[in-house]
């Protein structure tokens, strides 16, 4: 017996949105639509605005019946993505965005603007259950999953807006909040979404599109076998079980050689270079015999088809540690390619802004 029923109204409860048009396959949305009213090629229509003008409201869907325009909206296209506020940093170059869910769940996806090329960092889940001690996300627990259609409709919003500025998105990155590897159906739907060609699809390229996981081993597998080329990043932050068990706590369940003799499988599969994601962490991971350990695991397990990304650590609020110091970084640099791995470090646009890695929607809940 619930005694305060108003509460579920100031609270509405945790869970999936209502199904929207990028919820559903081909057959599904002719048979929404039938139940509409409308012929089947009205799907096809809908989705040359959806995908191929990054247009969501039936209502200016001028093409459609206008007396039909309401009930599709009301039928397959509730609002998934409300803004709540939007913070610019790099001189305007990086937007991040706050997004308030259908049930009062906050998000954020983050633009950045290179030239000739612009790169969007999205969310596969509302929080993150993976845990890792150095990510603000990790630290609040997984919320829920995200539903395929906000995934693929934070890609739209931000198509939208670069077309808007005369120029196109061009890369998407899973590396907002969430393993998008945990939520595996829906991610991988959302990638096809995204890189198909319209109107089945936003036609960003395969190879533009990063999945970043922290080494969920059966599932990189699997998105092996899913005859797409997009690239695979995994999270490794230490070459060494003993301490990845701490900052990767998954590593408990799949250690690294688990891990990296699964991106061995995806690289030997889809010709594509794995990325590695390493958080230079002082005093912590960022140790000689660390980029030694490193370079050689790497070498040994994936030879030339490999790649690895440092990034100076983004302390998150009330952390203890911090980002290796400039003369450390580049030692590592040094160490790693001495062992023949090629190594870079990441640029940290959206720093000023927490629009960077594992920093999304913290200041929010922190009431800032
Ligand atoms: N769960 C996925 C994707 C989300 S995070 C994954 O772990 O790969 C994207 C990247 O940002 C990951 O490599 C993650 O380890 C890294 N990251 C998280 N918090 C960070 C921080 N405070 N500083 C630097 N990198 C961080």
């Amino acid at each position: 017996m619930n005694d305060f029923p108003h509460i579920q109204l100031l609270a509405p409860k945790r869970g999936m949105p209502p199904r929207h048009f990028a919820d559903l396959s081909v057959t599904e949305r002719v048979e929404a639509l039938g139940q509409l009213g409308l012929p089947k090629f009205r799907a096809n229509q809908i989705a040359r605005h959806y995908y191929g003008k990054f247009e969501a409201n039936p209502l200016t869907m001028t093409d459609l019946p206008a007396a039909q325009r309401e009930l599709v909206k009301d039928s397959i296209f509730p609002t998934l993505l409300s803004p709540v506020r939007a913070v610019e940093t790099d001189e305007g170059d990086t937007t991040k965005t706050l997004w308030r869910l259908h049930d009062g769940i906050l998000l954020e996806s983050v633009l950045m603007r290179y030239p000739g090329r612009a790169t969007l960092c999205i969310s596969s889940q509302a929080g993150c259950g993976m845990a890792c001690p150095f990510c603000a996300t990790g630290q609040g627990g997984l919320d829920r999953n995200l539903s395929t259609a906000e995934i693929v409709d934070q890609v739209r919003e931000a198509a939208s807006t670069m077309e808007r500025e005369g120029s196109r998105l061009s890369n998407v990155v899973f590396m907002g909040m969430g393993e998008p590897l945990a939520n595996y159906n829906r991610v991988v739907s959302a990638v096809r979404q995204i890189t198909n060609p319209a109107p089945d699809g936003f036609g960003i390229s395969q190879r533009n599109v990063t999945v970043s996981t922290v080494g969920l081993a059966p599932q990189i597998r699997r998105l092996a076998d899913e005859d797409l080329s997009c690239t695979l990043a995994v999270s490794l932050h230490t070459p060494d079980d003993e301490f990845r068990d701490e900052l990767v706590p998954m590593n408990n369940r799949f250690p690294v050689a688990d891990v990296l003799d699964a991106a061995r499988y995806y690289a030997d599969r889809t010709g594509r270079r794995v990325s590695i994601e390493y958080a230079l962490i002082r005093d912590i991971n960022d140790q000689d015999f660390r980029a030694d350990m490193l370079g050689k695991k790497l070498h040994d397990a994936l030879g030339s088809l490999v790649h690895v990304n440092l990034i100076p650590l983004n302390p998150t609020p009330g952390s203890k540690w911090d980002a290796s110091p400039r003369a450390r970084q580049d030692e590592f640099v040094r160490r790693v390619r001495a062992q023949g791995v090629t190594c870079t470090v990441r640029d940290t646009k959206g720093q000023e802004i927490a629009a960077a890695c594992g920093q999304l929607a913290a200041d929010e809940r922190e009431g800032a």
